[in-house]
C-alpha cells in the first residue's frame, strides 16, 4: 500500500530499488521503478528470483535490517537453466494415429511435447524441452533460428529410425507438418534478465543459505520487507514451495502489522509447527567453510 497515494497497482513494471526507512531500517520502505520516482510503501514482498535480484534489483538495507548473511545467501544460491524449442504447426501429424504426447528421448533435445487446444487446432510442437546440463548444450547456438532447425533435423532423424507412420501408413517427417509462416519460439530462462535462472536447486552444503531465506520473514519482522516465492522456498521447480512461502509472508504481513488472522488461525501455532531453529544445533556447514 502505497503511504502516500493509497492503493495502486503497477503490472509489467520493473522495480529498480528497494530502500530501508531511515537509518535502522525501522521506517517505511523506498521502491523506485523504471518509470516512477521513489514511494513509500508500509511493507514489501519480494518475489523475484535471486540471481535476477542481485543482477537488477537494488537491495539497500543496513546489515542491522536486513544481516549480511541472508544477502550472501540470496547472492550463493543455485539456480539452473530450461530452454524450450517451440514450431507452429500447419496441421497436425499425431490425429488417429494413438501418438503419445510426450516422448523422452536420450538426445540433445531430451523431451518433446504435443499440444492442441481443440480440434480446428493444427498443432504446437514443443520440440525439445531441456532442464538443467541439457539445457546448457542449448546456450551456445548463434541464433535461435540455427538452433530450432538442428532440433528439428534431430527429431526427423529420430523418426526415421522409428518407422513411426501417419494414418496412411507414410512415415512421419516432421518438419513437413511445421508451419514455415512462423518462427520457431526458443525460451531460454538463463537468458531473461528477470529471472536468470529458471529453477532453485539445492547445492551440496548450502542447507544454512537456503534456510536463512526460508525463515527470513519470522527473524526479520522490523525492516517490512518480506520474502515470498520459489527463489525463497525450498524443493524449487514446483509451484507449491512457492505457494507456501506466499502463504508465510502473507500471515506474517499480517500479524506484523496489527491485523487480525482468521478465526482458528494463530501466529504462535503457525510459527511452532514451521519451526526450524533446531537446525542452528546442528552446526550446518555454509558453502566456503
Ligand atoms: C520451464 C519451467 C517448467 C516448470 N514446470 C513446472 C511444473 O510442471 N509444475 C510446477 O509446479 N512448477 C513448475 N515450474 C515452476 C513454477 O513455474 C515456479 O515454481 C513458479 O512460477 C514460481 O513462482 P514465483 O512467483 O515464485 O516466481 P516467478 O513465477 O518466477 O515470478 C517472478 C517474477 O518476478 C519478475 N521480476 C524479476 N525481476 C523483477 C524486477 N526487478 N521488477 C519487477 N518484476 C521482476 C519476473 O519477471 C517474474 O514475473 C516450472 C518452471 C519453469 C521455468
Amino acid at each position: 500500500m502505497n503511504r502516500t497515494d493509497g492503493f495502486q497497482l503497477f503490472v509489467c513494471e520493473p522495480v529498480e530499488k528497494v530502500e530501508a526507512g531511515g537509518l535502522n531500517g525501522g521506517g517505511p520502505l523506498k521502491v523506485t521503478t523504471k518509470h516512477h520516482p521513489a514511494r513509500e510503501y508500509d511493507a514489501v514482498v519480494l518475489t523475484t528470483p535471486t540471481w535476477a535480484t542481485q543482477m537488477n534489483l537494488d537491495l539497500r538495507f543496513p546489515p542491522n535490517a536486513v544481516s549480511t548473511k541472508v544477502m550472501h545467501s540470496m547472492r550463493s544460491s543455485h539456480w539452473i537453466n530450461s530452454c524450450k524449442v517451440f514450431f507452429p504447426l500447419k496441421r497436425r501429424f499425431w490425429d488417429g494415429s494413438g501418438f503419445p504426447s510426450v516422448v523422452l528421448t536420450d538426445t540433445f533435445i531430451q523431451d518433446v511435447y504435443i499440444y492442441a487446444a481443440d480440434k480446428n487446432d493444427p498443432g504446437v510442437l514443443l520440440a525439445s524441452y531441456t532442464w538443467e546440463d541439457n539445457a546448457m548444450k542449448m546456450l551456445g547456438f548463434d541464433s535461435d533460428v540455427i538452433l530450432a532447425q538442428s532440433c528439428l533435423r534431430k527429431l526427423d532423424e529420430i523418426f526415421e529410425r522409428s518407422m513411426i507412420t501417419d494414418t496412411d501408413d507414410k512415415p512421419i517427417r516432421i518438419s513437413d507438418y511445421v508451419d514455415p509462416r512462423h518462427e520457431p519460439i526458443v525460451v531460454q530462462w538463463a537468458k531473461k534478465p528477470s529471472y536468470a535462472g529458471c529453477a532453485k536447486l539445492y547445492r551440496r552444503n548450502n542447507e544454512s543459505e537456503n534456510n536463512d531465506l526460508l525463515t527470513f520473514n519470522r527473524e526479520h519482522k522490523a525492516c517490512r520487507l518480506y520474502f515470498a516465492g520459489e527463489a525463497y522456498s525450498l524443493e524449487g521447480g514446483w509451484i507449491e514451495p512457492a505457494t507456501r512461502t506466499a502463504l508465510d509472508a502473507v500471515l506474517h504481513i499480517i500479524h506484523d502489522h496489527g491485523g487480525v488472522l482468521a478465526q482458528g488461525l494463530d501466529i504462535g501455532d503457525y510459527e511452532r509447527l514451521t519451526d526450524t531453529s533446531y537446525l542452528t544445533g546442528m552446526n550446518l556447514p555454509r558453502r566456503g567453510e
